[in-house]
């Protein structure tokens, strides 16, 4: 076998799409999301990976993660990780700073695979063809057309299951979060998978009194009922209400990961901000070793061909900001029916590369 190429350069692009109005959910307030993007090349190959962050992460991977990486292996992507890991020990490692990680190493994976005229499913292994999408958005912002306008978008994309936002004004109307499921539940019928996102604004008393409510909805699945930096009261909340409590996409690694584990029913996990498929399929095993379910939590174009390797992916969320702008940010992004994405392109790599029309966005 022929020594594999070594990595040449970085390329760094930064994306800022609009949202059609300022959005919010229980916590925070945006009216825009940026999209960091990482092209690693060798030779004439190149891989394409992204992140939804901020413009400084753009900087970390210029200053601190490409000199760290460059006449490397290009198929030695753990040592990679190694490598931009240790050069970001003294600016800390989690944060911004692994979401610049993470899009390298979604750029490698996507390189690597290129370079072998795969698809990247084929450097992962595939155990299916079609991973399951759940509807997300449903701000608490949003007027009530406006989720029946959401309900009536994920219907048409085939979602059994759906989640809205509540907490809203950092849990300070839990009236109004109450009508807000319920109205979900009337609109969306009575066979819809209901899953609320509180976003950690709720104290531990006042989410398990929500819970209780939600269940005489049929609540499933009742994400960051309280901050995910409250593992006790998490750990509380899941012995405490019949939803499936949800956490993990802030979790930066490993050691996070395994601290989120033991105090819910099922682990989010971003390969955006977790270390990319890497950090993914890392997160996945501490959840197998648990024995939870793993859900991807936004960037479902990114998720797809790594979700469909892992066997205990319950869902990928199909988030409204995120479905509106990847197809403007690439071409080739999975499509959706039937609830699923569909993972079956023979493309090599992920099969996405930014789009020409992505310049429009570009800061
Ligand atoms: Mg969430």
């Amino acid at each position: 076998m022929t020594a594999a190429p070594t990595i040449e350069r970085v390329t760094v692009s930064t994306y800022r799409f609009p949202a059609p109005h300022p959005e919010s959910d229980g916590t925070l307030t945006w009216d825009a999301t940026t999209a960091v993007a990482a092209e690693v090349h060798a030779g004439n190959v190149e891989g394409l990976g992204w992140t939804y962050s901020g413009t400084a992460a753009a900087a970390v991977i210029v200053d601190n993660l490409t000199p760290a990486i460059r006449g490397r292996d290009t198929f030695d992507i753990e040592g990679a990780w190694s490598a931009m890991h240790r050069a970001c020990r003294n600016l800390g490692t989690k944060g911004l700073v692994m979401q610049a990680i993470s899009a390298v190493d979604i750029a490698l994976w996507d390189l690597k695979a290129r370079l072998l005229a795969v698809p990247v499913t084929t450097l992962f292994g595939q155990v299916r063809d079609r991973v399951p999408i759940y509807g997300s958005g449903g701000f608490t912002s949003s007027t009530d057309t406006e989720i029946a306008q959401d309900v009536a978008a994920w219907r048409a994309a085939g979602c059994r299951s759906m989640k809205i936002k509540i907490g809203k004004a950092f849990g300070s109307d839990v009236e109004w979060d109450v009508r807000r499921a319920a109205l979900l539940r009337e609109i969306a019928g009575p066979d819809i998978e209901l899953m609320v996102d509180a976003n950690g604004a709720y104290t531990c008393g006042q989410a398990k009194r929500v819970g209780e409510e939600l269940a005489d909805l049929g609540l499933r699945w009742f994400e960051e009922p309280v901050s995910s930096d409250d593992k006790a009261g998490l750990a509380d909340l899941r012995g405490a209400v019949t939803a499936d409590v949800a956490a993990g996409e802030y979790i930066s690694d490993t050691y996070d990961a395994q601290a989120l584990a033991p105090v819910v029913s099922c682990l989010q996990l971003d390969a955006t901000r977790c270390g990319g498929y890497t950090g993914f399929l890392r997160g996945c095993a501490i959840a197998a070793a648990h024995n939870l379910d793993v859900s991807g939590h936004c960037a479902p174009s990114l998720h797809a061909p790594v979700a469909a390797a892992v066997p205990r992916v319950r869902h990928v969320e199909w988030f409204t900001d995120h479905v509106r702008l990847e197809p403007l940010l690439v071409d080739g992004a999975p499509t959706v029916s039937g609830g699923t994405l569909e993972v079956t392109s023979r493309r090599p790599g992920h099969g996405m590369t930014l789009a020409a029309g992505a310049a429009d966005y570009r800061l």
